[in-house]
């Protein structure tokens, strides 16, 4: 509903006035947050009769749009009374409370990026600032139809629609909703309103999401999972700050046992919030809370429509939503009360926000536990090292899950050295994987072959001129998509289709592929197992979350044989009648010398081999490597998580690298190389000299060209207990970047492309 807008008046006033004289008490004001790329809220004149206490939402003027902001605290004042503009109203939602202001404020300071933009995240795109408008709808008024009515068919399948047990249960529906459903003309509908029959009311169409009964019985919990559920239990009743790690391995009943976690903090009142990794890839977790609690939980994911998105923003500020279930983004959502948070698979690098606001959601999340004096779990079967060494240090509870659920065993995985076991030219499946996968075929069990590379060949080039064909923006070359008959960059998105003739040399039919990615596997799979059922897993070839869940439920009925795909097929999945895991190329991952290599290869192969044998029938891994030698191959085939990880920690202790010490990298991009070389070595030359502290760099990042804009690097390396932040402030505060040349700030990065 547009409003008149008041703050022409003062305007008005100051060009025809002197501002008033400072004996005028100042009027009420306060600083209002918008969310928008700003470092600070801004200063706002309360209007008469507004009581606006900090947490409200507000619309206020901005420039010549308004705008919905959150007061942010009382106002410094140091804007003249005469610019002051009014806030122009507030909106009819409970304000955001004082913990979740405190939190965005900590996340802000902490990656340095601008409060509004961390603000904005907790805004969900869309506000849901207003009440839904109201509708008209019709609910039963009389119970016999007038004299002279007749009851037609048509007419019976109204009132039905109000019976007890009917599908909205007697609740009040819409006219169009009424005919649509009775598959009636509206004038019918009409009809029974005239007689009386049906009366209307306004209704708000506030949603109430199902609500999760934490009554519903779990199942019987071993002796182990007992053990850790009532510790889990005990914590969430204690209602205090605690981190536990929940740490066993796949199948060893996690997620049953902080399910009990949940109920524990339902039956309390009290709100959850669970992240999971990939919402997409997590269709089984969903069946499993809806059997367990008897009614969904309230989802939060990109994948939302606008509306979905309003009703579920709106139920977790009213706190009718009382299980929550997001990726990363959900964890700003403004919760009324928050009483437990569920990290599953905390070890996954897709906790890490890439772009915006660079933060990683798990360490978010143990910050917004703190300050909200409540417990969070950390689920894994491969913990990350930073959450280990706050384990050893005391920080964090570890409760252990030694074993498989119901006597499954863990899968044996063994390696092939493909230096000994070689592929023919130009294939990639060693004999001693195809004699196993026969074997397996065999028998009517099925198969995983896992490749974490999509696409057909991750480079093409001239068999002629040895031309290799480029992205045009980025440093990276096209990858062949056979299915979509297309090349892409899986950086920029960039596509095109396969040349016919080499580009340099204009060879005809020379363009040759090289290397394999999924689909390359699947047609020497088709080409070896003929009648074998073939399904293809990656995030090319499933669109969204239906179509994963329709190819799991198709594997789960075995309608399939051999199952073919990248990491979209690692996570969660529970495959009975799977017994057998070819890795492809298990090397791939150590490549490119990132500091984490060594441990995602681990985690990553590690759940991938969870895939097989998770029910009777005894797994099989097979790791196809060049290097059986590598720590991570031999600590696998061993299956001696705890010995590899205590190596790899020694040397990150020796190194000081993360977790053991902290790292901070500076990016510089523009379209002008020249300009963005400039500003690094300036950036370098008055970089912080401290004895504690290295800088490394400036040199072009691995990706040095991404969507046309050339980048540097320079990574500040400090000890643990270095507040990196001020420092980097400081020595900001003596740089001036040119406005072309971007520079972007990633505390603790986990990409270093
Ligand atoms: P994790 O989260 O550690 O991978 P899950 O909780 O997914 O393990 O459990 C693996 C499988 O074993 C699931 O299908 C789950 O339903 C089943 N399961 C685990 N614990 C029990 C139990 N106590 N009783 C019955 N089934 C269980
Ligand atoms: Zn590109």
């Amino acid at each position: 509903m547009p409003q008149p807008l008041a703050s022409s008046a003062p305007d008005l006033l100051s060009a025809i006035a002197p501002p008033p004289p400072a004996t005028v008490p100042p009027s009420p004001r306060v600083r209002v947050l918008l969310p928008l790329p700003l470092a600070e809220p801004y200063d706002y004149r309360v209007p008469e009769g507004l009581v606006l206490e900090p947490g409200a939402y507000v619309e206020v003027p901005l420039g010549p749009r308004r705008c919905a902001g959150v007061v942010w605290g009382d106002a410094a004042g140091q804007v003249e009374e005469h610019r002051l503009r009014p806030v122009t109203r507030r909106y009819p939602v409970p304000p955001m409370p004082e913990v979740q202001r405190r939190f965005i404020d900590w996340v802000a300071n902490y990656t340095m990026a601008p409060v509004g933009a961390v603000l904005r995240m907790a805004f969900g795109s869309l506000p849901a600032l207003d009440l839904p408008r109201p509708v008209t709808a019709f609910c039963r008024a009389a119970a016999d139809l007038p004299a002279g009515m007749t009851l037609t068919a048509a007419r019976r399948r109204i009132l039905g629609l109000f019976e007890p047990g009917a599908a909205a249960d007697g609740a009040a529906r819409t006219l169009p909703d009424l005919a649509r459903t009775a598959g009636c003309s509206p004038s019918v509908v009409r009809g029974l309103i005239d007689a009386g029959v049906l009366a209307p009311v306004v209704v708000h169409p506030v949603h109430r999401p199902p609500q999760p009964d934490p009554h519903c019985a779990g199942p019987l919990l071993s002796p182990a999972q007992a053990e850790s559920a009532t510790a889990l239990r005990a914590m969430v009743t204690a209602a205090d700050y605690q981190v536990v790690l929940l740490d066993g391995v796949t199948g060893s009943g996690k997620t049953e046992v902080y399910f009990e976690a949940i109920a524990t903090a339902l039956a309390a009142g009290t709100q959850v919030l669970v992240l999971l990794p990939e919402i997409a890839l997590s269709s089984q977790w969903f069946v499993r809370f809806q059997e367990r609690f008897g009614a969904p939980p309230v989802v939060w994911h990109s994948e939302l429509t606008p509306a979905e998105r309003r009703d579920a923003w709106r139920q977790v500020a009213e706190g009718t939503a009382r299980v929550v279930v997001g990726a990363r983004s959900a964890l700003f959502l403004p919760f009324a009360r928050l009483g437990l948070i569920v990290v599953d698979e905390e070890h996954e690098a897709a906790y890490k926000q890439a772009d915006g606001v660079l933060y990683h959601a798990r360490d978010m999340a143990v910050t917004r536990a703190f300050l909200g004096r409540i417990p969070i779990i950390l689920a894994s079967a491969t913990p990350s090292l930073e959450t280990l060494a706050n384990v050893e240090s005391g920080r964090y509870r570890r409760l252990e899950l030694p074993a498989r659920h119901g006597g499954a065993t863990l899968p044996r995985i063994d390696l092939i050295d493909l230096r000994r076991d070689t592929p023919e030219a130009r294939r990639w499946l060693a004999p001693g994987l195809r004699a196993a996968l026969a074997q397996t075929l065999a028998l009517g069990e099925q198969a995983m072959l896992f490749l974490n590379r999509r696409g057909y060949a991750p480079l093409t080039l001239c068999r002629r001129c040895g031309f290799r064909l480029k992205c045009p923006n980025c440093t990276a070359w096209l990858v062949e998509h056979r299915q979509a008959r297309r090349l892409q960059c899986h950086h920029c998105g960039y596509s095109a289709p396969v040349p016919e003739r080499c580009p340099a040399c204009e060879a005809e039919a020379a363009m040759a592929a090289c290397g394999p990615g999924v689909e390359r596997i699947a047609e020497e799979a088709a080409s070896l197992f003929p009648k074998a059922r073939l399904a293809l897993m990656t995030s090319d070839t499933l669109a969204g979350r239906h179509a994963i869940e329709d190819l799991v439920q198709r594997i789960a009925r075995h309608e399939v044989d051999l199952l073919i795909g990248t990491q979209v097929m690692a996570k969660g999945h529970h495959f009975p009648l799977l017994t057998l895991v070819g890795v492809v190329d298990a090397d791939l991952g150590l490549a490119g010398g990132d500091l984490r290599a060594g441990e995602r290869t681990y985690q990553l192969l590690h759940q991938v081999a969870g895939r097989a044998g998770r029910a009777e029938r005894p797994g099989r891994v097979l790791l196809q490597t060049w290097q059986p030698e590598n720590p991570v191959m031999v600590a696998l085939a061993a299956g001696d998580r705890d010995g590899f990880l205590a190596s790899e920690a020694e040397q990150r202790r020796d190194h000081g690298m993360p977790p053991f010490g902290r790292l901070v990298a500076l990016i510089l991009s523009g379209e002008d190389e020249a300009a963005v070389e400039r500003a690094a070595q300036q950036m370098a030359r008055v970089a912080p000299r401290r004895d504690d502290v290295m800088i490394l760099g400036p040199a072009p990042a691995p990706l040095a060209v991404l969507r046309g804009r050339h980048r540097r690097r320079l990574l500040l390396k400090a000890p643990r207990g270095v507040a990196v932040q001020g420092l980097i402030t400081a020595w900001l505060s003596v740089v001036s970047l040119p406005p072309a040349v971007r520079l972007q700030i990633d505390i603790d990065p986990y990409g270093f492309l």
